[in-house]
């Protein structure tokens, strides 16, 4: 397709100006697929349903959340696209395959590769085949990394989803990027793997109490998802999971066949969320499953 920006392109390219069309470009406009959050902060979605975030410091790009070799890929070409400062983090989120693929790319870019310890620990033991074990291991609660006079906060708020699940926090933008705890517009993941329900909502209420106003969500089926959310995302998901659980316990009490409750729970509020056909059933049995047989998975306290 002969666009208005490829003829521009051509023109200045014939004309000699091609530097001056580049600089011309990285002033006016963002590559495709990337929005701005925040003076320097971005986010990244090629359509995939993976947000990744990165923040330009003055002394080299924090990126966050690899997903997969073509996801990285790509994310580093925007990142060239918007900025000719070298990548010198990538922080993964937590351990599983879909998250925490793709780190060679920025290995390979001179990115020094970023995991909690318990994340770090699990993706030595089950390297996925995309998936390559990260440069560097941080433990316990909290870690700041500055960077250019800026400050990124690590926070590991202990059990909720998969291992060293990380929340990052740019406090002086008050911008949060958050992976599988909280996804706006769409109910829980199927059949919720891999999270404890009990400590995933105190997660989020701990998530409630971090200053932020914009929050890049790694999943996001909210229209302008590539915009990123707020943090009404974090009370929205709270209340879903408080009001599935009291839907169920509403049929309990009416003696319904507990086998039989989570296919008829229903829950019209959220009706025009994502994936609300498709996966309340399953999310409903996640939750029931869950009070039944007690909080899984689970473990001890070994970190700190
Ligand atoms: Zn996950």
């Amino acid at each position: 397709m002969f666009t208005v920006k490829s003829s521009v392109a051509v023109i200045l390219a014939v004309l000699g100006c091609a530097g001056f069309y580049n600089s011309m470009v990285s002033a006016q406009t963002l590559p495709d697929h990337v929005a701005k959050i925040a003076e320097d902060v971005y986010s990244y979605g090629p359509g995939d349903h993976y947000y990744s975030m990165f923040i330009v410091t003055g002394e080299g790009v924090i990126a966050i959340e690899s997903i997969s070799t073509e996801h990285s890929e790509g994310l580093l070409q925007a990142i060239r696209e918007v900025t000719d400062q070298p990548v010198k983090f990538m922080l993964h989120s937590h351990n599983h395959w879909d998250h925490a693929s793709g780190g060679q790319v920025f290995k390979d870019a001179g990115a020094t590769t970023l995991a909690h310890i318990e994340a770090y620990n699990w993706m030595e033991a089950n390297t996925g085949r995309d998936m390559v074990v990260p440069d560097e291991s941080w433990r316990g609660m909290r870690k700041d990394i500055t960077l250019g006079g800026t400050t990124i906060e690590l926070h590991y708020l202990g059990m909720n989803h998969g291992l060293g699940m990380t929340v990052f926090l740019l406090p002086e933008q008050k911008v949060a990027y958050i992976a599988d705890l909280v996804t706006p517009n769409r109910v829980l993941f199927s059949i919720v793997p891999d999270f404890n329900i009990r400590e995933l909502e105190r997660s989020q209420e701990e998530i409630l109490k971090l200053d932020f106003d914009k929050a890049v969500y790694t999943h996001n089926e909210a229209p302008n998802a590539l915009e990123g959310g707020t943090k009404q995302d974090v009370t929205d998901n709270l209340q879903f999971i408080r009001d599935l659980r009291a839907a169920i316990y509403a049929e309990f009490n009416k003696g319904t066949n507990p086998m039989m409750v989570p296919g008829i729970v229903l829950l019209p509020k959220y009706k025009d969320w994502a994936m609300y056909d498709q996966w309340l059933e399953m999310n409903a049995w996640r939750l029931l499953l869950d009070d039944w047989k007690g909080p899984f998975p689970w473990q001890p306290d070994h970190v700190h």
